[in-house]
Protein backbone atom coordinates (compact mmCIF):
# COMPACT_ATOMS: atom_id res chain seq x y z
CA UNK A 1 0.00 0.00 0.00
CA UNK A 2 0.76 3.86 -0.85
CA UNK A 3 1.02 6.60 2.03
CA UNK A 4 -1.92 8.19 0.53
CA UNK A 5 -3.61 4.06 0.37
CA UNK A 6 -3.02 3.50 4.54
CA UNK A 7 -3.80 7.04 5.15
CA UNK A 8 -7.28 7.29 3.52
CA UNK A 9 -7.88 3.17 5.09
CA UNK A 10 -7.41 4.43 8.88
CA UNK A 11 -9.22 8.46 8.09
CA UNK A 12 -11.91 5.93 6.72
CA UNK A 13 -12.19 4.20 9.71
CA UNK A 14 -12.43 7.82 11.86
CA UNK A 15 -14.85 9.11 9.44
CA UNK A 16 -17.18 6.00 10.33
CA UNK A 17 -16.59 6.83 14.16
CA UNK A 18 -17.18 10.10 13.86
CA UNK A 19 -20.50 9.28 12.44
CA UNK A 20 -21.11 6.95 15.35
CA UNK A 21 -20.32 9.53 17.92
CA UNK A 22 -23.29 11.88 15.27
CA UNK A 23 -25.62 9.32 15.79
CA UNK A 24 -25.08 9.26 19.68
CA UNK A 25 -26.08 13.20 19.54
CA UNK A 26 -28.81 12.49 17.65
CA UNK A 27 -30.36 9.72 19.91
CA UNK A 28 -29.64 12.15 22.79
CA UNK A 29 -32.42 14.59 21.45
CA UNK A 30 -34.87 12.26 20.26
CA UNK A 31 -34.91 8.97 21.94
CA UNK A 32 -32.66 9.04 25.04
CA UNK A 33 -34.21 8.95 28.65
CA UNK A 34 -33.67 11.79 30.71
CA UNK A 35 -32.30 10.00 34.03
CA UNK A 36 -29.12 8.90 31.15
CA UNK A 37 -27.80 12.67 30.64
CA UNK A 38 -24.96 12.42 33.26
CA UNK A 39 -23.93 8.62 31.49
CA UNK A 40 -23.95 10.25 28.24
CA UNK A 41 -21.84 12.89 29.14
CA UNK A 42 -19.49 10.28 30.07
CA UNK A 43 -19.76 8.57 26.78
CA UNK A 44 -19.47 11.04 24.37
CA UNK A 45 -16.54 12.36 26.39
CA UNK A 46 -14.47 8.63 25.79
CA UNK A 47 -15.60 8.99 21.76
CA UNK A 48 -14.08 12.66 21.74
CA UNK A 49 -11.11 11.46 23.02
CA UNK A 50 -10.59 8.60 21.34
CA UNK A 51 -11.46 10.30 17.84
CA UNK A 52 -9.16 13.25 19.02
CA UNK A 53 -5.90 10.48 19.75
CA UNK A 54 -7.16 9.06 15.71
CA UNK A 55 -6.87 12.38 14.29
CA UNK A 56 -3.78 13.18 16.23
CA UNK A 57 -1.85 9.76 15.60
CA UNK A 58 1.73 10.34 14.84
CA UNK A 59 1.62 8.00 11.70
CA UNK A 60 -0.80 10.60 10.26
CA UNK A 61 1.78 12.80 10.34
CA UNK A 62 4.19 10.63 8.81
CA UNK A 63 1.96 9.38 6.38
CA UNK A 64 1.31 12.85 5.03
CA UNK A 65 4.83 13.67 4.68
CA UNK A 66 4.86 10.83 2.35
CA UNK A 67 1.36 10.64 0.50
CA UNK A 68 1.63 12.16 -3.43
CA UNK A 69 -1.60 13.25 -5.03
CA UNK A 70 -3.20 11.87 -8.11
CA UNK A 71 -5.06 14.33 -9.36
CA UNK A 72 -8.21 17.27 -7.65
CA UNK A 73 -10.18 14.78 -5.54
CA UNK A 74 -6.93 13.48 -4.06
CA UNK A 75 -5.35 16.38 -3.44
CA UNK A 76 -8.74 17.78 -1.97
CA UNK A 77 -8.30 14.79 0.61
CA UNK A 78 -5.20 15.59 1.65
CA UNK A 79 -5.63 19.11 2.45
CA UNK A 80 -8.44 18.72 4.79
CA UNK A 81 -6.71 15.26 6.60
CA UNK A 82 -3.67 18.13 6.98
CA UNK A 83 -6.16 20.92 8.36
CA UNK A 84 -7.62 19.05 10.38
CA UNK A 85 -4.56 17.47 11.74
CA UNK A 86 -2.40 20.92 11.98
CA UNK A 87 -5.69 21.84 14.06
CA UNK A 88 -5.72 18.90 16.16
CA UNK A 89 -2.40 18.15 17.07
CA UNK A 90 -2.21 21.75 18.97
CA UNK A 91 -4.91 21.00 21.37
CA UNK A 92 -4.20 18.69 24.23
CA UNK A 93 -5.85 15.41 24.97
CA UNK A 94 -7.33 16.33 28.12
CA UNK A 95 -8.86 19.85 26.59
CA UNK A 96 -10.48 17.78 24.22
CA UNK A 97 -11.92 15.26 26.49
CA UNK A 98 -12.55 18.29 29.21
CA UNK A 99 -15.12 20.13 26.02
CA UNK A 100 -16.64 17.27 25.32
CA UNK A 101 -17.80 16.28 28.68
CA UNK A 102 -18.71 19.86 29.63
CA UNK A 103 -20.76 20.57 26.77
CA UNK A 104 -22.47 17.60 26.99
CA UNK A 105 -23.53 18.35 30.60
CA UNK A 106 -23.77 22.03 29.58
CA UNK A 107 -26.83 21.07 27.47
CA UNK A 108 -28.86 19.54 30.15
CA UNK A 109 -28.28 22.19 32.56
CA UNK A 110 -29.24 24.53 29.96
CA UNK A 111 -32.56 22.69 29.30
CA UNK A 112 -33.23 22.58 32.63
CA UNK A 113 -32.27 26.64 33.22
CA UNK A 114 -34.69 27.63 30.01
CA UNK A 115 -37.52 25.65 31.48
CA UNK A 116 -36.76 27.57 35.17
CA UNK A 117 -36.48 30.93 33.36
CA UNK A 118 -33.42 30.31 35.50
CA UNK A 119 -30.19 32.43 34.55
CA UNK A 120 -28.40 32.21 37.48
CA UNK A 121 -28.55 28.57 37.64
CA UNK A 122 -26.49 28.29 33.92
CA UNK A 123 -24.40 30.43 34.46
CA UNK A 124 -21.71 29.01 36.34
CA UNK A 125 -21.72 26.20 33.52
CA UNK A 126 -21.57 28.94 30.56
CA UNK A 127 -18.55 30.23 32.41
CA UNK A 128 -17.18 27.29 31.84
CA UNK A 129 -17.50 26.20 28.35
CA UNK A 130 -16.21 29.54 27.51
CA UNK A 131 -13.06 28.71 29.52
CA UNK A 132 -12.23 25.75 27.67
CA UNK A 133 -13.42 27.44 24.58
CA UNK A 134 -11.01 30.47 25.12
CA UNK A 135 -8.20 27.96 25.90
CA UNK A 136 -8.87 25.92 23.09
CA UNK A 137 -8.77 29.08 20.79
CA UNK A 138 -5.53 29.94 22.30
CA UNK A 139 -4.11 26.62 21.35
CA UNK A 140 -5.16 27.45 17.91
CA UNK A 141 -4.51 30.85 17.38
CA UNK A 142 -2.72 32.04 14.33
CA UNK A 143 -2.49 35.91 14.69
CA UNK A 144 -2.85 38.72 17.38
CA UNK A 145 -5.27 41.16 17.82
CA UNK A 146 -8.56 41.77 19.47
CA UNK A 147 -10.33 39.19 17.07
CA UNK A 148 -7.86 36.32 16.90
CA UNK A 149 -9.56 34.05 19.16
CA UNK A 150 -12.47 34.40 17.89
CA UNK A 151 -11.80 33.54 14.28
CA UNK A 152 -9.55 30.78 15.64
CA UNK A 153 -12.91 29.16 16.54
CA UNK A 154 -14.76 29.92 13.59
CA UNK A 155 -12.35 28.19 11.28
CA UNK A 156 -14.06 25.08 12.41
CA UNK A 157 -17.52 26.06 11.17
CA UNK A 158 -16.55 28.85 8.00
CA UNK A 159 -12.92 27.76 6.66
CA UNK A 160 -11.28 30.37 4.81
CA UNK A 161 -13.56 33.45 6.21
CA UNK A 162 -12.51 35.41 9.16
CA UNK A 163 -14.39 38.00 11.54
CA UNK A 164 -13.09 41.24 9.73
CA UNK A 165 -14.96 39.79 6.07
CA UNK A 166 -18.18 38.96 8.21
CA UNK A 167 -18.75 41.89 10.72
CA UNK A 168 -17.55 44.05 7.00
CA UNK A 169 -20.54 41.80 5.63
CA UNK A 170 -23.17 42.69 8.20
CA UNK A 171 -22.61 46.47 8.38
CA UNK A 172 -23.58 46.32 4.54
CA UNK A 173 -26.59 43.87 5.01
CA UNK A 174 -27.99 45.72 8.20
CA UNK A 175 -29.16 49.49 6.85
CA UNK A 176 -31.19 47.44 4.28
CA UNK A 177 -32.99 45.26 6.39
CA UNK A 178 -33.75 47.94 8.91
CA UNK A 179 -35.45 49.83 6.24
CA UNK A 180 -37.34 47.25 4.89
CA UNK A 181 -38.80 45.80 8.29
CA UNK A 182 -40.12 49.65 8.67
CA UNK A 183 -42.05 49.80 5.91
CA UNK A 184 -43.42 46.28 5.93
CA UNK A 185 -44.25 46.79 9.82
CA UNK A 186 -45.98 50.27 8.61
CA UNK A 187 -48.42 48.50 5.83
CA UNK A 188 -51.56 46.51 6.84
CA UNK A 189 -51.26 43.48 8.79
CA UNK A 190 -51.82 40.41 7.09
CA UNK A 191 -54.77 38.11 8.29
CA UNK A 192 -53.56 34.90 9.98
CA UNK A 193 -54.70 31.14 9.67
CA UNK A 194 -57.10 29.39 12.02
CA UNK A 195 -58.29 26.20 13.15
CA UNK A 196 -56.57 22.91 14.75
CA UNK A 197 -54.37 21.12 12.88
CA UNK A 198 -54.04 17.42 13.86
CA UNK A 199 -50.61 16.65 14.37
CA UNK A 200 -50.58 13.28 12.86
CA UNK A 201 -52.09 14.93 10.02
CA UNK A 202 -48.78 17.52 9.95
CA UNK A 203 -46.48 14.81 10.29
CA UNK A 204 -47.84 13.11 7.03
CA UNK A 205 -47.87 16.30 5.41
CA UNK A 206 -44.25 17.00 6.28
CA UNK A 207 -43.29 13.82 4.83
CA UNK A 208 -45.00 14.25 1.43
CA UNK A 209 -43.22 17.64 1.29
CA UNK A 210 -39.33 15.97 2.27
CA UNK A 211 -40.10 14.00 -0.61
CA UNK A 212 -41.15 16.74 -2.65
CA UNK A 213 -38.23 18.84 -2.34
CA UNK A 214 -35.48 15.37 -2.65
CA UNK A 215 -34.97 13.52 0.42
CA UNK A 216 -34.68 10.24 -0.17
CA UNK A 217 -36.55 8.42 3.02
CA UNK A 218 -34.63 4.89 2.38
CA UNK A 219 -31.86 6.67 3.09
CA UNK A 220 -33.39 8.88 6.05
CA UNK A 221 -35.78 9.35 8.60
CA UNK A 222 -37.90 11.97 10.32
CA UNK A 223 -38.61 11.87 13.76
CA UNK A 224 -39.58 14.76 16.27
CA UNK A 225 -37.41 17.12 18.85
CA UNK A 226 -37.45 20.32 20.80
CA UNK A 227 -35.40 21.94 17.99
CA UNK A 228 -35.05 20.49 14.72
CA UNK A 229 -32.02 19.65 13.34
CA UNK A 230 -30.48 17.14 10.49
CA UNK A 231 -27.23 15.04 11.45
CA UNK A 232 -25.36 12.07 9.67
CA UNK A 233 -23.94 12.05 6.20
CA UNK A 234 -23.91 9.18 3.50
CA UNK A 235 -26.66 6.53 3.26
CA UNK A 236 -27.41 7.61 6.78
CA UNK A 237 -28.86 11.28 6.64
CA UNK A 238 -31.43 12.19 9.39
CA UNK A 239 -34.01 14.95 9.95
CA UNK A 240 -35.95 16.01 13.26
CA UNK A 241 -38.90 18.55 12.68
CA UNK A 242 -41.93 19.97 15.35
CA UNK A 243 -45.30 19.86 15.45
CA UNK A 244 -47.51 22.91 17.05
CA UNK A 245 -51.66 22.35 16.82
CA UNK A 246 -52.78 25.98 15.78
CA UNK A 247 -49.39 26.19 13.73
CA UNK A 248 -48.89 23.91 10.75
CA UNK A 249 -46.16 26.63 9.61
CA UNK A 250 -43.87 25.71 12.15
CA UNK A 251 -43.97 21.87 10.98
CA UNK A 252 -43.79 22.34 7.62
CA UNK A 253 -40.80 24.95 7.33
CA UNK A 254 -38.60 23.07 9.84
CA UNK A 255 -38.95 20.12 7.55
CA UNK A 256 -38.20 21.74 4.35
CA UNK A 257 -35.32 23.75 6.24
CA UNK A 258 -33.82 20.38 7.62
CA UNK A 259 -34.43 18.50 3.99
CA UNK A 260 -31.81 21.31 2.27
CA UNK A 261 -29.55 20.05 4.66
CA UNK A 262 -30.49 16.63 4.68
CA UNK A 263 -30.66 17.02 1.07
CA UNK A 264 -27.00 17.74 0.86
CA UNK A 265 -25.34 15.37 2.50
CA UNK A 266 -27.89 13.03 0.59
CA UNK A 267 -26.48 14.48 -2.93
CA UNK A 268 -22.64 14.21 -2.30
CA UNK A 269 -20.74 11.79 -4.75
CA UNK A 270 -21.08 8.62 -3.03
CA UNK A 271 -17.71 8.13 -4.18
CA UNK A 272 -16.39 10.55 -1.25
CA UNK A 273 -19.07 8.84 1.19
CA UNK A 274 -17.01 8.23 4.71
CA UNK A 275 -13.72 10.28 3.84
CA UNK A 276 -13.51 13.97 4.54
CA UNK A 277 -15.00 14.99 1.08
CA UNK A 278 -18.24 13.26 2.14
CA UNK A 279 -19.59 16.11 4.09
CA UNK A 280 -21.02 19.61 3.64
CA UNK A 281 -17.86 21.67 3.10
CA UNK A 282 -18.91 24.49 5.84
CA UNK A 283 -21.92 25.50 7.91
CA UNK A 284 -22.13 28.69 5.86
CA UNK A 285 -22.58 26.58 2.73
CA UNK A 286 -24.49 24.02 4.79
CA UNK A 287 -27.11 27.06 5.51
CA UNK A 288 -27.37 28.32 2.11
CA UNK A 289 -28.65 25.04 0.95
CA UNK A 290 -31.20 25.02 4.22
CA UNK A 291 -31.98 28.44 3.64
CA UNK A 292 -32.68 28.38 -0.16
CA UNK A 293 -35.06 25.18 0.45
CA UNK A 294 -36.88 27.07 2.86
CA UNK A 295 -37.44 30.52 1.50
CA UNK A 296 -36.65 31.51 -2.32
CA UNK A 297 -38.72 27.98 -3.20
CA UNK A 298 -40.84 27.06 -0.13
CA UNK A 299 -42.29 30.72 0.89
CA UNK A 300 -42.18 32.06 -2.83
CA UNK A 301 -45.60 33.33 -3.64
CA UNK A 302 -46.06 30.57 -6.57
CA UNK A 303 -45.05 27.44 -4.16
CA UNK A 304 -47.26 28.85 -1.82
CA UNK A 305 -50.03 28.95 -3.71
CA UNK A 306 -49.93 25.37 -4.67
CA UNK A 307 -49.03 25.04 -0.80
CA UNK A 308 -52.36 26.94 0.41
CA UNK A 309 -54.79 23.83 -1.97
CA UNK A 310 -53.16 21.56 -0.13
CA UNK A 311 -53.57 22.72 3.28
CA UNK A 312 -57.13 23.19 2.47
CA UNK A 313 -57.49 19.71 0.89
CA UNK A 314 -56.25 17.88 3.95
CA UNK A 315 -57.62 20.27 7.10
CA UNK A 316 -60.41 22.16 5.24
CA UNK A 317 -61.00 25.65 6.88
CA UNK A 318 -57.90 27.30 7.80
CA UNK A 319 -59.23 30.77 7.88
CA UNK A 320 -57.86 32.59 5.07
CA UNK A 321 -59.91 32.51 1.51
CA UNK A 322 -57.24 33.04 -0.99
CA UNK A 323 -53.83 32.35 -2.24
CA UNK A 324 -52.63 35.79 -2.33
CA UNK A 325 -53.56 36.26 1.65
CA UNK A 326 -52.21 32.91 2.56
CA UNK A 327 -48.55 34.09 0.52
CA UNK A 328 -48.90 36.71 2.82
CA UNK A 329 -49.42 34.68 6.22
CA UNK A 330 -47.15 32.53 5.37
CA UNK A 331 -44.33 36.05 5.09
CA UNK A 332 -45.47 37.84 7.91
CA UNK A 333 -43.18 39.94 9.47
CA UNK A 334 -43.93 39.94 13.55
CA UNK A 335 -43.05 41.37 16.70
CA UNK A 336 -41.09 38.56 18.67
CA UNK A 337 -38.36 37.14 20.50
CA UNK A 338 -36.83 33.81 19.20
CA UNK A 339 -34.54 33.93 16.49
CA UNK A 340 -35.95 30.37 15.09
CA UNK A 341 -39.14 31.69 14.31
CA UNK A 342 -38.27 34.87 12.65
CA UNK A 343 -38.89 35.83 9.13
CA UNK A 344 -36.41 36.24 6.37
CA UNK A 345 -36.11 40.05 7.06
CA UNK A 346 -35.68 39.99 10.99
CA UNK A 347 -33.54 36.76 11.14
CA UNK A 348 -30.23 38.46 10.26
CA UNK A 349 -30.91 41.16 12.92
CA UNK A 350 -31.61 38.36 15.43
CA UNK A 351 -28.07 36.45 14.07
CA UNK A 352 -25.78 40.02 14.45
CA UNK A 353 -26.57 40.55 18.17
CA UNK A 354 -25.12 37.28 19.09
CA UNK A 355 -22.18 37.45 17.05
CA UNK A 356 -21.35 40.43 18.54
CA UNK A 357 -22.54 39.26 22.23
CA UNK A 358 -20.40 36.12 21.57
CA UNK A 359 -17.18 37.69 20.16
CA UNK A 360 -17.35 39.93 23.37
CA UNK A 361 -17.58 36.60 25.33
CA UNK A 362 -14.53 34.94 23.85
CA UNK A 363 -12.38 37.77 23.37
CA UNK A 364 -12.91 38.72 27.11
CA UNK A 365 -14.10 42.30 26.54
CA UNK A 366 -17.98 40.85 28.49
CA UNK A 367 -17.83 39.14 31.47
CA UNK A 368 -20.31 36.35 31.90
CA UNK A 369 -22.02 37.86 34.60
CA UNK A 370 -22.92 40.84 32.42
CA UNK A 371 -24.30 38.58 29.51
CA UNK A 372 -28.24 38.96 30.40
CA UNK A 373 -27.69 42.71 30.56
CA UNK A 374 -25.82 43.11 27.58
CA UNK A 375 -28.58 40.72 25.32
CA UNK A 376 -31.43 42.80 27.30
CA UNK A 377 -30.14 46.16 26.56
CA UNK A 378 -28.94 45.17 22.36
CA UNK A 379 -32.23 43.44 21.86
CA UNK A 380 -34.65 46.82 22.99
CA UNK A 381 -31.75 48.88 20.79
CA UNK A 382 -32.42 46.80 17.90
CA UNK A 383 -35.98 45.54 17.98
CA UNK A 384 -37.28 48.73 19.91
CA UNK A 385 -38.80 46.68 22.97
CA UNK A 386 -37.81 44.87 26.00
CA UNK A 387 -37.42 40.70 26.61
CA UNK A 388 -40.16 39.94 28.99
CA UNK A 389 -37.91 36.73 30.05
CA UNK A 390 -34.53 34.83 30.09
CA UNK A 391 -35.80 32.02 27.92
CA UNK A 392 -37.01 34.54 25.31
CA UNK A 393 -33.88 36.51 25.46
CA UNK A 394 -30.24 34.94 26.45
CA UNK A 395 -31.40 31.60 27.74
CA UNK A 396 -33.51 30.77 24.00
CA UNK A 397 -30.79 29.34 21.80
CA UNK A 398 -28.85 25.75 23.03
CA UNK A 399 -25.75 27.00 20.82
CA UNK A 400 -23.54 28.11 23.82
CA UNK A 401 -24.28 24.92 25.86
CA UNK A 402 -22.60 23.12 23.63
CA UNK A 403 -19.54 25.33 23.27
CA UNK A 404 -20.29 26.64 19.52
CA UNK A 405 -19.01 30.02 19.11
CA UNK A 406 -18.52 31.22 15.83
CA UNK A 407 -21.21 29.03 14.95
CA UNK A 408 -23.75 32.41 14.49
CA UNK A 409 -23.04 34.44 11.99
CA UNK A 410 -22.69 31.04 9.70
CA UNK A 411 -26.40 31.16 9.82
CA UNK A 412 -26.56 34.82 7.77
CA UNK A 413 -23.47 33.89 5.56
CA UNK A 414 -25.73 31.11 4.50
CA UNK A 415 -28.33 33.78 3.80
CA UNK A 416 -25.84 35.71 1.75
CA UNK A 417 -25.07 32.51 -0.37
CA UNK A 418 -28.44 31.47 -0.73
CA UNK A 419 -29.30 34.74 -2.07
CA UNK A 420 -26.43 34.60 -4.75
CA UNK A 421 -27.04 31.11 -5.75
CA UNK A 422 -30.99 32.45 -6.46
CA UNK A 423 -30.01 34.66 -8.94
CA UNK A 424 -27.43 32.44 -10.29
CA UNK A 425 -30.60 29.25 -9.98
CA UNK A 426 -33.62 31.32 -11.80
CA UNK A 427 -31.11 32.05 -14.64
CA UNK A 428 -30.94 28.48 -15.42
CA UNK A 429 -34.25 27.69 -15.05
CA UNK A 430 -36.32 30.56 -16.14
CA UNK A 431 -39.87 28.29 -15.88
CA UNK A 432 -39.01 27.38 -12.43
CA UNK A 433 -41.88 29.81 -11.19
CA UNK A 434 -44.48 27.66 -13.33
CA UNK A 435 -43.14 24.51 -11.97
CA UNK A 436 -43.76 25.72 -8.03
CA UNK A 437 -46.71 26.57 -8.89
CA UNK A 438 -47.74 22.79 -9.34
CA UNK A 439 -45.31 22.01 -6.26
CA UNK A 440 -42.47 20.82 -8.38
CA UNK A 441 -39.03 22.24 -7.13
CA UNK A 442 -36.87 19.61 -8.64
CA UNK A 443 -35.37 21.31 -11.33
CA UNK A 444 -34.05 23.58 -9.17
CA UNK A 445 -32.92 20.70 -6.67
CA UNK A 446 -31.24 19.35 -9.81
CA UNK A 447 -28.91 22.82 -10.30
CA UNK A 448 -28.33 22.99 -6.54
CA UNK A 449 -26.99 19.22 -6.44
CA UNK A 450 -25.48 19.92 -9.85
CA UNK A 451 -23.22 23.00 -8.82
CA UNK A 452 -23.13 22.89 -4.94
CA UNK A 453 -24.37 19.36 -3.56
CA UNK A 454 -22.09 16.52 -5.01
CA UNK A 455 -18.82 18.54 -4.45
CA UNK A 456 -19.25 17.70 -1.08
CA UNK A 457 -15.82 18.89 0.26
CA UNK A 458 -13.93 19.27 -2.88
CA UNK A 459 -13.73 23.59 -3.18
CA UNK A 460 -13.19 25.72 -0.54
CA UNK A 461 -16.71 27.22 0.54
CA UNK A 462 -15.86 30.83 -1.42
CA UNK A 463 -14.77 28.95 -4.14
CA UNK A 464 -17.73 26.69 -4.69
CA UNK A 465 -20.06 29.54 -4.42
CA UNK A 466 -17.87 31.87 -6.73
CA UNK A 467 -18.07 29.01 -9.26
CA UNK A 468 -21.68 27.86 -9.28
CA UNK A 469 -22.90 31.83 -9.31
CA UNK A 470 -19.80 32.89 -11.56
CA UNK A 471 -19.04 36.15 -9.04
CA UNK A 472 -17.56 36.40 -5.52
CA UNK A 473 -20.30 36.37 -2.82
CA UNK A 474 -22.26 39.64 -2.12
CA UNK A 475 -24.99 40.78 0.00
CA UNK A 476 -26.56 42.78 -2.74
CA UNK A 477 -28.22 39.77 -4.36
CA UNK A 478 -30.03 38.79 -0.88
CA UNK A 479 -31.33 42.64 -0.27
CA UNK A 480 -32.52 42.89 -3.75
CA UNK A 481 -34.42 39.59 -3.75
CA UNK A 482 -35.79 40.56 0.14
CA UNK A 483 -36.66 43.81 -1.27
CA UNK A 484 -38.47 42.76 -4.59
CA UNK A 485 -40.83 39.67 -2.76
CA UNK A 486 -41.92 41.93 0.02
CA UNK A 487 -42.35 45.14 -1.92
CA UNK A 488 -44.79 42.90 -4.28
CA UNK A 489 -46.09 40.93 -1.46
CA UNK A 490 -47.55 44.29 0.88
CA UNK A 491 -47.59 46.48 -1.86
CA UNK A 492 -45.38 48.99 -0.56
ZN1 LIG B 1 -30.06 25.24 9.35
Amino acid sequence: MTAYDELMAFTRDSCALGEVAGRLGWDQETMMPRGAAEQRAEEMSAMSAMLHARRTDPRVGTWLSQAEAHGAVEAAQLRLIQRSYDRAVKIPETLARDIAGETSRGQGIWAEARANDDVAAFLPALKRIIALQREKAACLAESEGPDALYDALLLDYEPGTTSAQITAMFDALRPGLVSLRERIMAAPRPEGLSGHFDETQQMAMSEQIAQAFGYDMTRGRVDKSVHPFSSGSGTDVRITTRTDPSDPFNCLYSTIHEVGHAAYEQGIDAAYALTPLGAGVSMGVHESQSRIYENQLGRSVPFTGWLFGQLRDRFGDIGIETPEAFGRAVNTLRKGYIRTEADEVQYNLHVMLRYDLERALIGGTLEVEDLEDAWNTRFEADFGYKVDKPSNGVLQDVHWSFGLFGYFPTYTLGNVYAGCLNVAMRKAVPDLDADLAQGDPSKALAWLRENIQQHGGLYEPVDLITRATGAAPDVAPLLSYLEDKFTALYDL
